[in-house]
């Protein structure tokens, strides 16, 4: 199971730094690659605006 970014994504980059495996791209909303993260929690914990959570 990986992490996914919700719609409240700002895009501001925040996470993307943090993540161990780059599983993070950039884009008008950020998002993230499923076959990549290691489902590790860290950028869930960085966003300012909780926008990242586990995926269902
Ligand atoms: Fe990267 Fe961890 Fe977030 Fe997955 S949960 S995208 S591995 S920081």
């Amino acid at each position: 199971m990986a992490y996914k970014i919700s719609d409240e994504c700002l895009a501001c980059g925040t996470c993307k730094g943090e993540c161990p495996v780059e599983a993070i791209s950039e884009g008008e909303k950020y998002s993230i690659n499923p076959d990549v993260c290691i489902d590790c929690g860290t950028c869930a914990g960085v966003c300012p605006v909780e926008a990242i959570s586990p995926a269902e």
